[in-house]
């Protein structure tokens, strides 16, 4: 939908998608998205928003006193559980802002700063990981083959299907649960796709130098449905089929078609 690193007008985005204008936060009026905007100038005094050890840590939005959960704090808390996803860009001046990536949320924290006036006050440092599932050529190197070899279609299943995430876990924790997960679904996929593409149906384009079918695995339009990764919400496509979900004049037509696919397979295997 949105392309890493392209420079966008923040007016085109809000004339496509809705959504409020002013707002760091800003929940798309139209589909099943938030906005989250770094980096405007003066939004928060005394912190700085910015990678750390592959983790984003994001003010919330409040410029007076404690901040609490409420407006978009509170979208950003409870994205998964609303199946909302969330796309973050970075303020790049003149108007304009740069696409970072679709991201999780796997937590949050608080930190004191002192607000305009001088006051100290408490905001909400949230913790979102990138959710890219582009063409990862880490996903071969990782995945071991025997790995998945030695267990069943049915313990891989439930392997990718657990999602619980959060609880009093350090974030480098849910960071690793949120990651094995997901390549515990891409393994998963690989078995379900059987060697051949979900969407098209033609066998894989090649085989990979540890002898599989070469698969990619996608997210169907919600990235967030059920947690950042989960069997039914991922299909495994040829990198035609890839592209085409992603950038075709009829992808959300599309991706509506992988879904009933998926629904479809997912269903004959039970619940
Ligand atoms: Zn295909
Ligand atoms: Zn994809």
């Amino acid at each position: 939908m949105f392309v890493k690193g392209q420079v966008y007008r923040r007016r085109n985005l809000h004339s496509t998608y809705g959504g409020n204008w002013q707002s760091g936060i800003t929940p798309s009026s139209s589909n099943p998205l938030i906005f989250l905007f770094s980096g405007q100038s003066g939004e928060q005094y005394g912190y700085t928003d910015g990678w750390k050890d592959g983790v984003f840590l994001y003010a919330g939005e409040g410029q007076v006193g404690n901040q609490e959960f409420i407006r978009g704090n509170r979208a950003i808390r409870d994205h998964v559980d609303n199946r909302k996803d969330l796309h973050l860009f970075l303020d790049v001046g003149d108007a304009q802002v740069q696409y970072e990536s679709a991201m999780v949320c796997i937590g949050h924290d608080y930190s004191q700063t002192r607000d305009r006036d001088g006051n100290l006050r408490r905001i909400i440092i949230f913790q979102l990981i990138p959710l890219d599932d582009s063409i990862d050529p880490s996903y071969e190197e990782n995945s071991s083959e025997s790995a998945i070899d030695a267990t069943s279609a049915s313990q891989l299943r439930d392997r990718a299907s657990k999602t619980e995430t959060g609880g009093t876990a350090s974030v480098r924790d849910r960071q690793v649960t949120v990651y094995s997960r997901s390549k515990a679904v891409k393994d998963y996929i690989a078995v379900r796709a059987n060697g051949h593409c979900e969407g098209c149906g033609v066998a894989a384009p090649f085989i990979t130098v540890k002898g599989r079918p070469y698969i990619e695995p996608h997210h169907i339009h919600r990235l967030s449905d059920g947690g950042p990764d989960h069997p039914r919400w991922v299909v495994g496509l040829c990198p035609n089929c890839h592209r085409r979900a992603h950038y075709s004049s009829d992808a959300n037509e599309y991706n509506n078609q992988l879904d009933a696919k998926v629904k479809a397979l997912e269903d004959a295997l039970g619940p």
